[in-house]
């Protein structure tokens, strides 16, 4: 178990970072809540037990056989688990696994993974909540759906009745400058607007968009999920 010591640095970065988003939330002049998802793929199980105990409910991992692991370890104390969150790459062979440990998918990069994950979100009966992830920047290396793609997956909608998406998850462009950041989070929000203009009964509330180093441009455009990662290890010994 990590020290008192480390837990206690666990939990004043965790409060910095609360204290910073609600302060990016005031000066955007939002009323509402923005959520911190803490990101915990730097850290082994410990560390991602630590930061759950000290208040952050949401985790998100990128890598399924991460996920697999820390769940397991959980499982394996008899801990309750954190509501796990998927934010990277999902390939189809590790849906079957994967599916039961999730809360939310918000890196529904594909149609054909978003139908692979209804397939058997109704397999085993019980519906998934999705986040859309779109590519807004110019890199055509970044993944994400682009405009075309993302219609189709909206379309079809009608048919992945076990998918419940509620909004859209994006990255922005690496080192790119304030300007650019914000253009390109307000172009995740105007698509937002325009899916829920174009396709009725569909309500995407949720904009994932803001990681450690661009949360305050993504909460200036919207951002209702914010992904912390290395602001949350900052000071700590990442090997546990
Ligand atoms: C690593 C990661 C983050 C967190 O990034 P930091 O810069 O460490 O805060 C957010 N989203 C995704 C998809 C990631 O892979």
């Amino acid at each position: 178990m990590p020290t008192s010591n480390v837990i206690d640095l666990v939990r004043g970065n965790w409060q910095r970072v609360q204290a910073e988003v609600n302060e990016a939330v005031a000066s955007a002049g939002r009323g509402d809540d923005v959520t911190v998802v803490g990101v915990t793929k730097y850290v082994g199980p410990e560390l991602t037990y630590a930061l759950y105990q000290v208040g952050c409910r949401i985790l998100g991992e990128n890598r399924p056989q991460s996920l697999w692991e820390k769940y397991d370890w959980c499982a394996n104390q008899g801990l309750e688990q954190p509501e796990w969150h998927l934010i990277g790459h999902l390939q189809r062979n590790k849906v079957r696994r994967t599916l039961p440990m999730l809360a939310c998918v918000q890196s529904v990069d594909s149609l054909r993974i978003a139908q692979t994950l209804n397939a058997e979100a109704a397999r085993i009966g019980e519906p998934i909540q999705v986040l859309i992830e779109v590519n807004v920047t110019d890199d055509e290396e970044k993944t994400g759906m682009r405009q075309e793609e993302l219609k189709r997956v909206f379309d079809l909608l009608p048919e992945l009745a076990y998918l419940k998406p509620t909004g859209l998850m994006a990255m922005s462009t690496h080192h790119a400058d304030a300007q650019q950041l914000r253009s390109e989070f307000a172009r995740v929000r105007e698509l937002r607007d325009s899916l829920e203009a174009e396709f009725p009964g569909v309500a995407l509330p949720d904009l994932s968009m803001g990681m450690s180093g661009d949360f305050r441009e993504a909460i200036m455009e919207g951002a209702t999920l914010v992904r912390i990662g290395s602001s949350l290890w900052e000071g700590i010994e990442r090997d546990r």
